[in-house]
């Protein structure tokens, strides 16, 4: 036999014998199909287990209305906030929620304005704004791994139902080879050739999306010549994500979540094994539109104070699926303080609630808020925004999980830390943020910074002081930030604090207020004398 036949007989019985091997494990190598998506009108993690939240340690004060920021009364309204997403989901939006110039948006600003006059703010209006961008919207999509009997008896075309495609995308089919590419870097293509090819890349949300270090990374691959990105996020189910950071313009971009990813991970490196790469092929579908001629809007509404100048809350409305604890945790804490401050001696500036429009687009709601109203300019001492106040954090647990990547995820009895952000660094405001670990239990960082991400950017041109706690956790703009996973006792904790810190800023002489970095403070008390309603 020569050398060229020798190698030839070598390959086929290479063959037959690998072929042999994926017969006797069965379909897909012996790999279980994922499951279907995780139910969005169900929470993915447990928040009924054994153990309860922490509990809060407030007590009421006489003839303060201090039961309007009970955790059960911004539980129902955050319910309703929720709702709002539900209906949307019922009208048969693709992608649904509470998204900026819907349906579901205008409903959620109509209701909060409402409730904002029945608490006493008589000026409570919808203002709107038109939207300058156009809105993508999909109608319908599919992705699909196709089945090969090579792969084992029984392989079957699987559908991988958690596939959600990503902003921008249009409309298209097509079938490529899968490329596994790692987390999209430089480093993981080098010698990899993705051209032509679906890559799948491993996103890793640190703690959430907002944090991954792979943002961006699908643009780049689609640079590269990729036909399109399956975006596997680490995460705990089968969670739908949505988030413009793992997008990439007009090519079809999925996020998928932690189950069909591992799955797609499994079968990459199996179809390797078996010298079957080429043969393993996806479909990507995506029909979708460009909406334009939108209007959005912003509910506001003022508590008068001695002077004309502002203290304006925000809190956004709008938000992608249930968007519980982004942001209609916020938002129900808004209306708490609203609700509460009305029935409080007048305060010394006017306190101006706004329920904005968000930032997530279409529109920006705090910069539309910003041009209709050229008062804010020099009428606004301080802004203050609610925003993903008080999500139970997820952790990493102590058992290997099977069907997914690494260990599994917990839901602890803390909410998640945040990030306390004062943008002038003024140092009677950060002593005031003390206050919230030290008398009110809210869990911060122990650090505190000038940045402050989310909403607050639209104010940014006001120039004046602004201030937040902010945090994104496992299931930031998934289907899995779920109504249960804002806990009553945290809403509780985080509304307490920021009427205390409302009121204390009001009544602070201004230039504590608007005094930067370095600046002396009055020295906060020790104790919590001054923080109210701690038993
Ligand atoms: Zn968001
Ligand atoms: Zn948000």
């Amino acid at each position: 036999m020569n050398r060229r036949r020798c190698l030839v007989v070598i390959a086929v019985v290479l063959a037959s014998v690998i072929r042999f091997d994926a017969q006797e494990k069965g379909a897909w190598f012996g790999t279980p199909v994922p499951p279907p998506m995780s139910d969005p009108r169900k929470p993915v993690m447990k928040y009924d287990d054994v153990f309860a939240p922490v509990p809060v340690r407030f007590a009421h004060r006489p003839g303060k209305f201090d039961e309007l920021l009970d955790g059960a009364a911004l539980k129902k309204d955050q319910r309703k906030i929720v709702g709002f997403s539900l209906e949307s989901l019922e009208a048969g939006d693709k992608l649904w929620g509470r998204r900026a110039a819907t349906p579901a948006f205008m409903h959620t600003l109509e209701w909060t304005a409402s409730e904002l006059k029945a608490a006493g703010l008589k000026d409570a209006k919808v203002e709107t704004y038109a939207v300058p961008t156009p809105m993508w919207v999909p109608q319908s999509w599919e992705v699909q791994v196709a089945g090969d009997p090579a792969f084992g008896p029984g392989t079957e075309t699987v559908t991988l139902q958690s596939a959600f495609p990503q902003p921008g995308g249009a409309t298209t089919s097509l079938t490529a080879p899968l490329i596994f590419a790692g987390r999209g870097t430089d480093a993981d293509l080098a010698g990899r050739d993705v051209k032509g090819k679906i890559a799948v890349i491993r996103i890793r949300p640190e703690p959430s999306l907002f944090g991954s270090a792979e943002q961006g990374a699908a643009a780049r691959l689609v640079e590269r010549g990729a036909a399109g990105v399956i975006n596997a996020v680490e995460g705990p189910g089968n969670a739908l994500y949505f988030d413009s950071r793992f997008a990439c313009g007009k090519a079809p971009c999925f996020m998928v979540g932690g189950q069909d990813g591992w799955f797609l991970e499994q079968v990459i490196g199996k179809a390797a094994n078996a010298g079957m790469l080429d043969r393993l092929k996806a479909t990507l579908r995506l029909t979708s539109e460009e909406k334009t001629g939108l209007t959005s809007g912003n509910a506001v509404a003022t508590i008068a104070g001695q002077s004309a100048k502002r203290i304006i809350v925000n809190a956004h409305a709008d938000g992608y699926f249930q968007a519980g604890d982004d942001n209609a945790s916020g938002l129900a804490v808004l209306l708490g303080l609203a609700r509460y401050l009305a029935k409080q001696p007048a305060p010394k500036h006017t306190l101006m609630f706004v329920a904005s429009g968000g930032h997530h687009s279409p529109g920006n709601g705090p910069a539309a808020l910003v041009a209709a109203h050229p008062e804010l300019k020099d009428g606004t001492l301080l802004v203050i925004n609610l925003e993903h106040v008080a999500y139970l954090d997820i952790v990493r647990g102590k058992t290997r999980a099977v069907n997914n990547t690494g260990m599994t995820w917990e839901t602890s009895v803390t909410e998640s830390a945040k990030a306390v952000g004062v943008t002038n660094e003024s140092p009677f405001l950060v002593d005031l943020w003390s206050y919230a670990p030290r008398c009110y239990d809210v869990a911060t960082y122990l650090s505190a910074g000038p940045g402050v991400s989310g909403d607050l950017g639209g104010y940014r041109s006001l120039g004046v002081p602004m201030t937040q706690m902010i945090q994104s956790g496992t299931f930031y703009h998934s289907s899995g930030d779920v109504f249960e996973a804002v806990p009553a006792e945290g809403m509780e904790r985080a509304a307490r604090f920021h009427a205390f810190l409302i009121e204390q800023a009001d009544q602070a002489p201004e230039n504590l207020i608007t005094a930067g970095k370095g600046t002396r403070s009055q020295p906060a008390p020790a104790d919590c004398s001054i923080a109210f309603g701690r038993k």
